[in-house]
Formats: C-alpha cells, sequence, structure tokens
C-alpha cells in the first residue's frame, strides 16, 4: 500500500491510458470527448504492432486500404485534437491497492489516476532457441517489415503459419529469391485467401511438417537445421535471414498479482464489459483479447473502456458528492 505523502506530492488525473495501439488511441478519443482529460503513456512501441504491418485492407473506411504506420499516426492525431495529453513513457509498475490507482513510468514517475485503462497489447513471440536470442539482430527478426530489407537479394526462412507468417512471407517474397516457409503440422492456421496468396507465389517453399531445431551460424545467420516430424529426418537449409512470426504474448506481466487474468496471461473482464477486477480499472484490445485480435476489434473494445471508465467515474463523482462511500455498477 502506498503512503498518503508519497500521493499527496505525485500529479493525480482523472483518466490513464497505457498504451498506443488502436485501443489506446480508440480510448483516448473517447474519454477525451468525454471530458475526462485522459493522459495517454504511449509504452516503447509507440502506435504498437501496426507499425510493422504494410497494408491493413480489412479497416472499415479504408476502400483502398491504408499503411498500417500511416493509421496509426492518424489515430494519434485523432486523439490528440480531441484534447489527450500524450507522453512518451512506459509503465513499469503499478499498485491498484488504493482508492487511487498508482502507475509508476519509467521507474521514476509516479502517477495517480481514478480510471486506468489498460492498452498495452501484446509482443511477438520467441521459439526460445538460444540460437535464436544470439543471433538476434544479426539475422534474426520477428519483423519483416523492419528488418526485410537487410536481406535483399539473399535466401531467408519464416517460422509460423498464421496470417502473420503469410504476411511475412509474401513481403519477403518481393526482396529474398527464395523464402523458405517452416510449418510444424501439415496444414497452416492462416485465412484462406493468405494460404492462396502464398500458394501463387512460386519463390515460396512451403516445409510441412517442420520444426525448427537450431539456426545456424556463429555472427550471422548461415542456415537453419529443422527436423521432418514425419520422417524423422534433419537437414540444413541455407539461409542468412531467420523470421519468427508465431503469435504473440499479451503485455501485462507488470499487473500480475493486481489484476485477474487467463493462464497465458490475457485479462479476463466481466462479461460483455471492460471490468477488471479491480474497480476503476479498464482492460481493452489485445491485453484482453486471444480470439479476436484484429485492429478494428481493439479499436472497439478501447471505446468500451473509455465508456465504462467514464460510467464509472461519473458514478463515483455522484456517491462522493452525496457523501457516499459504496461504488457499485
Ligand atoms: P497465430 O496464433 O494465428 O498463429 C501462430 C502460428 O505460429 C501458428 O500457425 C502456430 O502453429 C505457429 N507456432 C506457434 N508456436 C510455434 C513454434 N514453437 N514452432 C513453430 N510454429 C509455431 O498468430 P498470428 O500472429 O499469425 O496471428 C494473430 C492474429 O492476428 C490472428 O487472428 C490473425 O488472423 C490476425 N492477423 C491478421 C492479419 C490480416 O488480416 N492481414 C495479419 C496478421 C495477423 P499451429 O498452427 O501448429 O499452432
Amino acid at each position: 500500500m502506498y503512503s498518503s505523502m508519497e500521493q499527496q506530492q505525485a500529479e493525480k488525473v482523472k483518466c490513464l491510458i497505457i498504451g498506443s495501439g488502436p485501443a489506446g488511441y480508440t480510448a483516448a478519443i473517447y474519454a477525451a470527448r468525454a471530458n475526462l482529460k485522459p493522459v495517454l503513456y504511449t509504452g516503447v512501441e509507440v502506435g504498437g504492432q501496426l507499425m510493422q504491418t504494410t497494408e491493413v485492407e480489412n479497416f472499415p473506411g479504408y476502400p483502398d486500404g491504408i499503411l498500417g504506420p500511416e493509421m496509426m499516426t492518424d489515430l494519434q492525431k485523432q486523439a490528440e485534437r480531441m484534447g489527450t495529453d500524450i507522453r512518451f513513457g512506459y509503465v513499469t509498475s503499478v499498485d491498484f491497492s488504493g482508492k487511487l490507482h498508482k502507475v509508476v513510468v519509467d521507474e521514476t514517475t509516479q502517477i495517480y489516476a481514478e480510471a486506468v485503462i489498460i492498452a498495452t497489447g501484446a509482443s511477438a513471440k520467441w521459439l526460445g532457441l538460444p540460437s535464436e536470442q544470439r543471433l538476434n539482430g544479426s539475422g534474426v527478426s520477428a519483423c519483416a517489415v523492419c528488418d526485410g530489407f537487410f536481406y535483399r537479394g539473399m535466401d531467408v526462412a519464416v517460422v509460423g503459419a498464421g496470417d502473420t507468417a503469410c504476411e511475412e512471407a509474401l513481403y519477403l517474397s518481393n526482396l529474398c529469391p527464395k523464402v523458405h516457409m517452416l510449418v510444424r503440422r501439415d496444414e497452416m492456421r492462416a485465412s484462406k485467401i493468405m494460404q492462396e496468396r502464398v500458394k501463387a507465389k512460386s519463390n515460396i517453399l512451403v516445409h510441412w511438417n517442420t520444426e525448427t531445431e537450431e539456426i545456424l551460424g556463429e555472427n550471422t545467420v548461415t542456415g537453419v537445421r529443422v527436423l521432418n516430424s514425419r520422417t524423422n529426418q534433419t537437414t540444413e537449409i541455407p539461409i542468412q535471414g531467420f523470421f519468427v512470426a508465431i503469435g504473440h504474448k499479451p503485455n501485462t506481466d507488470i499487473f500480475k498479482g493486481w489484476l485477474d487474468m487467463d493462464a497465458e496471461g490475457y485479462l479476463l473482464t466481466k462479461s460483455g464489459s471492460s471490468h477488471t477486477n479491480v474497480e476503476g480499472v479498464f482492460a481493452s484490445g489485445d491485453a484482453q483479447d486471444k480470439i479476436y485480435r484484429q485492429a478494428v476489434t481493439a479499436a472497439g473494445s478501447g471505446c468500451m473502456a473509455a465508456l465504462d471508465a467514464e460510467r464509472y467515474l461519473s458514478h463515483k463523482e455522484f456517491m462522493e458528492s452525496h457523501n457516499w462511500t459504496a461504488v457499485s455498477h
């Protein structure tokens, strides 16, 4: 429990939003329009996962598609225009034990908020191989759009079989002579349309039932050793770049011990709402959604969180103005 002295000296805000993806910015737009004077902390990856995407074709309202970074810049501008105080900073810990919620930014700045909207998103998962860690940044990457350029004219591999892996493979197929897709089962999880696009590319070679055993190379990637789980045969594929696209992990570690979450770390919300188990703390976007995980659903849940926060705050204000203490929903 934090001390009241600590609280008196720190900045107090009505509504604090953590995260700058579609959920965070949408929450900010709604909260600002509801006069909650939101303060939004962007996190390190300003704009979130969409900053690493090329064309977004499925966000309603863009008949010709839009580049992910462009969409995030637009959302940021819209949130700012409505009056959101957007700050660069990374929330390193929280304390939800008091009436006001304490949020610590960059391990030093303490802020107390009446309502907190969590929109911290998710981050790329890694295979967990020592060679992957050793060669990260020297041939190993989790973002083709960010790093693909460095592998122009070279052969590369992509591990994974979801939409992200297909997207990465397609992107790389325009830069690299050969793209090896390493798929651990005999089918892909990706949507049919993405699978069709991959199939149509003659320089993408799909390796089915294939597990990555080790990424090869001392200081740079020279190949990958794979195991075919059907034949039990091990082979080495010469490559210079290795791209990991095996899904994501919610960025919720700082909320452990405070908020209810499932075994994978996705925040649990009360059915049909953004309410967490702590009053005044709301969860939105990929940090709480492991099913849909789309930009448009994240934006929708950011809107829900802002509306829930607004109702919570006006109810609280009403109760306090009548000297009633109980807060219920
Ligand atoms: P997904 O969870 O959908 O897919 C992860 C893939 O990685 C699966 O094929 C999985 O294999 C594989 N995988 C997981 N662990 C390993 C491992 N250790 N070794 C090898 N392979 C592994 O994640 P995505 O990031 O692809 O997609 C997330 C969400 O975002 C989805 O809902 C997707 O539709 C959406 N998305 C949409 C896009 C679009 O519409 N343009 C673009 C990108 C993402 P297995 O199938 O065997 O479990």
